[in-house]
């Protein structure tokens, strides 16, 4: 059996970004510090998981902003994610910006 080349999609940028991020600077490995509300208590506090092949490491900005402003962020405003740290991320963030969308349309009181 062979086993197929590892073809790695860069899921939301270009793929020198990626490359930049993900393989160079993550050499590969999760950059998730409990970013995704995984404490990684075995790990001291820290993802370790590896990119293998159909599963790429995932970039992530690391602050929350619109997925058109992510698309231009340089390398060092990005996170390299494994897939559960980034939907952990994704989860925590879409879930305050719900609480933010319900604070915002709270009525104002009239007294
Ligand atoms: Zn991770
Ligand atoms: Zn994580």
């Amino acid at each position: 059996m062979t086993v197929p080349v590892p073809v790695v999609h860069p899921p939301l940028l270009g793929g020198d970004l990626w490359q930049q991020v993900a393989v160079e600077r993550a050499d590969g490995r999760c950059e998730c510090r409990t970013q995704c509300g995984n404490p990684h208590k075995k790990d001291n506090g820290a993802c370790t998981r590896l990119q293998a092949p159909g599963r790429p490491l995932h970039l992530a900005p690391r602050t929350d902003v619109l997925i058109h402003r992510a698309a231009g962020l340089p390398a060092a405003d990005l996170l390299a994610l494994c897939l559960p740290c980034y939907d952990g991320l994704d989860r925590l963030r879409r879930k305050d910006r719900r609480a933010f969308a319900d604070q915002a349309t709270q009525p104002e009181p009239l007294f």
